[in-house]
């Protein structure tokens, strides 16, 4: 059974949005809440788990997170402890940022297959995404 995503706005630091804790949530940090649409209508065609939460995150937001972790991206990022999904908002309203052949649809599935084979293989997740992005 799919899950549909609820969208919702908040402007907030991402370690509250860590603490309150609403499951199937596209939420909006730092950037207008018409922006997770895009976002809202690709999540719901892919398989995202029930308690997961994704987070659209404005460029200051996403600077700030990938000064804390190692992995940094240039896109997406997920917290599979904390089922999160970072997206960098941008990723859906600049080309150039993911490029003429990858779709932010395409980076979303990237990440749900890291969350389905539960590891950080980009291989694996990189062949998930390939078969559910379209
Ligand atoms: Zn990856």
């Amino acid at each position: 059974m799919r899950v549909f995503f609820r969208l919702s706005c908040i402007l907030a630091p991402l370690l509250w949005l860590v603490s309150i804790g609403y499951a199937s949530t596209i939420q909006a940090a730092g950037v207008p809440v018409e922006s997770c649409k895009p976002a809202l209508a690709a999540v719901n065609t892919l398989d995202f788990p029930s308690d997961w939460r994704i987070i659209m995150a404005g460029e200051k937001l996403w600077a700030g997170e990938m000064e804390k972790v190692d992995h940094t991206s240039q896109l997406a990022v997920t917290d599979r402890k904390q089922h999160i999904t970072l997206i960098r908002a941008a990723a859906f309203t600049d080309p150039n940022l993911t490029g003429k052949y990858i779709t932010a649809r395409h980076v979303l599935a990237h990440e749900l297959g890291h969350i389905k084979c539960g590891c950080n293989d980009e291989w694996k997740a990189e062949n998930y995404a390939n078969a559910h992005d379209h």
